[in-house]
């Protein structure tokens, strides 16, 4: 398992619901926080690691040591969107590229946890940006279509260089097309 980058299709696909808690589905919960802490973020959606299913992990600490504030959000809804603010955000799909994004001041999110235990959450500040950072990931959208404009028009430039370096790995082989990305997919989204 392994982060993926921008254009990997992973980040443009609508994922499916998670039917089933076992072994395998915890093991994936496991590695997910494995790769965030040691790609220093706070948040990590399973489209990111080219997995189709609704299923993304937080530690707004970003701190391993910081058990406590682990959350698996499964299956998750945002129920309620209350304001607006804008603040930076980055994403471990886009490494080094941080822009100002407007968000829902608040949200009401409910979801499951690994025991399947449903639990619904209130939430300001960071923890309401980073929800709704994670949640559009597994929707297959991404925090660049959520720029003005101007700030779209300022990050071309690095996208591009995204694109150069896919297109460059997948020429090279050390990359699937995309089509055969998109296979694999949908081969996991339905099994
Ligand atoms: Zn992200």
């Amino acid at each position: 398992m392994e982060i993926v980058l921008y254009p990997h299709p992973a980040l443009r696909w609508k994922s499916r619901p998670i039917t089933e808690i076992d072994a395998n589905l915890r093991k994936t919960v496991a590695e997910m926080f494995e790769l965030m802490y040691a790609a220093k973020g706070i948040g990590l959606a399973a489209n990111q690691v080219a997995l189709p299913y609704r299923l993304f992990v937080l530690n707004l600490t970003g701190d391993a040591a910081e058990k406590d504030e682990e959350v698996v959000f499964l299956n998750p809804e945002i129920l309620k969107r209350k304001g607006t603010t804008e603040g930076e955000e980055g994403c471990l799909s886009f490494p080094g590229l941080y822009k100002d994004v407007k968000r829902a001041a608040e949200v009401t999110v409910e979801a499951f946890d690994l025991s399947g235990n449903g639990f619904e959450y209130s939430l300001d500040e960071l923890a309401a940006r980073a929800v709704q950072h994670e949640y559009d990931h597994i929707e297959g959208i991404l925090f660049i279509d959520r720029l003005t404009e101007t700030l779209k028009r300022e990050c071309q430039p690095v996208l591009e260089d995204f694109e150069t370096q896919c297109r460059r790995k997948q020429a090279e082989g050390k990359l699937p097309s995309d089509e055969v990305l998109k296979q694999e997919l949908a081969r996991l989204a339905a099994g």
